[in-house]
């Protein structure tokens, strides 16, 4: 751990979650995995999207509704680019996009793993202080306590308790805020050597 820094940590989710689809294959619910692949198809003057999910066990497909039935004039055009190329990124968010799966989906399952790069970006404002500020581009189900236990290898008890003492400040702060997800905006302050 360095001395009096402000580190960036960008969190970028491993697993996009899967929702639980009835699959026709298997007989039951079973989870579903986006194949990353958008089909486009036209009705009359009028555009389906559908994002392509795969039941995990049997592979057979589920066409997740991304827009129904709009004319041209109504989508925007980088949408309508990013459905006709499956563009990654655009995809992606589709993916992480949690309410729009819950339309479909009662139980979702969501995965904690994330890839977790940091970033110095100056100099704290007091001696023996770290900073922490995140940056999290697609929704994590990672919480906070989880996090910073296993990247500052203190256990979840010892975080509560700096938490009480206020070694460690978070802002916003909320209620049980250790056991909230990690969301872009968030600080982390902690007192070193204590
Ligand atoms: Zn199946």
């Amino acid at each position: 751990m360095c001395n009096s820094t402000v580190v960036r940590w960008t969190i970028t989710p491993r697993i996009a979650p899967r929702p639980w689809i009835a699959c026709g294959g298997c007989g039951t619910l079973k989870p579903f995995q986006s194949s990353g692949k958008v089909r486009l198809n036209a009705n009359g003057k009028r555009l389906d999207a559908w994002l392509i999910y795969k039941c995990i066990d049997c592979a057979r497909s589920w066409n997740r509704p991304l827009f129904e039935r709009r004319t041209l004039k109504e989508i925007d055009p980088k949408v309508l680019e990013a459905a006709h190329f499956s563009t990654p990124d655009w995809v992606r968010a589709q993916e992480f996009d949690i309410d729009g799966l819950r339309r479909h989906a009662q139980r979702i399952d969501e995965f904690g793993e994330a890839d977790i790069d940091k970033q110095d970006v100056g100099e704290a404002a007091l001696p023996g202080q770290i900073v922490i500020e995140f940056e999290v581009a697609l929704p994590s189900s990672l919480r906070l306590d989880r996090l910073l236990a296993g990247e500052l290898g203190l256990s979840r008890s010892k975080l509560q308790s700096l938490h009480e003492e206020g070694l460690l400040i978070i802002e916003p702060g909320r209620k049980e805020v250790l056991r909230r997800r990690v969301r872009s905006g968030m600080q982390v302050r902690l007192m070193q050597g204590g």
